[in-house]
């Protein structure tokens, strides 16, 4: 079955998306836990960093590139913080690996 992130990603459901490229997009978290609270998400359906092959690895430097451009883009550059859950079916509500990116300024 589709994650809720691959449905999103296939416009199946709505969101507040900030950024889109070939392989990864970026959205507002439906229930911000900090002023900006993004989630920077591939579109490539991996379900926990611990499912993550050699081949994923440009994938997952892109996404802290993109996390990078758009701290920038909303001026927080200097007060950021990034993180993954991982602690299946407790920490982490949705099997679709993505990078958090919280800030309070
Ligand atoms: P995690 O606990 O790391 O799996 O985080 C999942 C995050 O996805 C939570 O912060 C949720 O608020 C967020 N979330 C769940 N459904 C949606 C949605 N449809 N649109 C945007 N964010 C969502």
């Amino acid at each position: 079955m589709a994650s809720i992130f691959t449905k999103i990603i296939n416009w199946e459901i709505p969101s507040d998306k900030i950024y889109e490229d070939s392989e990864i997009i970026a959205i507002k978290d439906i229930n911000p836990k900090a002023k900006h609270h993004i989630l920077i998400i591939p579109k490539k359906e991996i379900p926990t960093i611990n499912d993550l092959q050699e081949e994923d690895k440009n994938l997952l430097a892109n996404m802290f590139f993109v996390a990078k451009k758009i701290a920038k883009d909303l001026n927080i550059e200097e007060w950021y913080k990034l993180l993954f859950n991982v602690w299946e079916k407790w920490w982490q509500e949705v099997m679709h690996i993505h990078l958090h990116l919280l800030s309070e300024l």
